[in-house]
């Protein structure tokens, strides 16, 4: 394999990505859960004068929430319409990000332990290879640094709620958005992680309620979960 990225799914974000700014349009779960991811990263992290790599950023919804909390951040990703939109939004809004149209592997060789923290949120149930992007992400922070993931569980009710529920009862996301095989446990996350010689620190669920139309942070890991891991200040190779 040359490259970790799925031209199906590039073209699939660039298709709707006019919306991506719309709070009720396609994207409507991850304006929703990001108040929430914010506020986890928040609790680990001081935000002012950090530098981060968002991997994965789509049109910045995450990316200009931590630059205006004080980040420099950069903001990558490989599909292009979603990286005009989120460029024009952050002018438009007078936030400061830096994006970038590479894949997290390449940006990892050219600009290793540069980071103090690297988020890629939603994004690896999209790649073909996933421990490789740990890998990249492993490779792009400084020793000490911090990593941020969230994905989605791969169980029957994460099918049952992630596809059946938010794609074809709900509505929440567009038919097709996401693939079950390539959800991932967190057993096999940790696995990768540590074979990125990451330190896991904290595995924490974020649940949606279909009644209230809220998500909220806990316990249950079943379906759409955070992870918080970091890369040990010496490191034993
Ligand atoms: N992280 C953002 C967007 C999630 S949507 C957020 O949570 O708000 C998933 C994003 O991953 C899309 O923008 C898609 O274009 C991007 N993506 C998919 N495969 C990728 C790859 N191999 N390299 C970089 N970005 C990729």
């Amino acid at each position: 394999m040359t490259s970790n990225v799925d031209p199906t799914e590039i073209s699939k974000f660039d298709r709707l990505a006019r919306s991506w700014w719309d709070p009720a349009g396609d994207f409507k779960p991850l304006h929703d859960l990001n108040p929430l991811r914010v506020s986890y990263i928040e609790t680990r992290l001081q935000l002012a004068g950090t530098r981060i790599a968002d991997i994965g950023c789509g049109g910045g919804i995450l990316a200009e929430s931590l630059a205006r909390a004080g980040a420099m951040v950069t903001g990558t990703d490989m599909a292009e319409k979603p990286l005009q939109v989120a460029r024009l939004h952050a002018t438009e809004s007078g936030v400061d990000v830096d994006y970038r149209q590479t894949t997290v592997e390449a940006l990892a060789d050219s600009e290793s332990a540069s980071f103090d923290a690297v988020t890629c949120f939603e994004m690896l149930e999209h790649v073909p290879d996933p421990g490789s992007v740990i890998a990249g992400c492993a490779k792009l922070l400084k020793p000490g640094g911090d990593l941020f993931l969230s994905t989605i569980n791969r169980n029957p009710k994460s099918y049952l709620l992630a596809i059946l529920g938010a794609e074809y009862v709900l509505g929440l996301l567009p038919r097709g958005t996401h693939d079950y095989a390539k959800f991932i446990r967190p057993s096999e996350l940790a696995e990768a992680l540590r074979t990125s010689q990451l330190i896991l620190t904290d595995v924490t669920g974020m649940t949606y309620n279909p009644l209230t139309r809220n998500f909220s942070l806990g316990r249950d890991v079943d379906v759409n979960y955070l992870v918080h891991a970091h890369k040990p200040v010496e490191q034993n190779l």
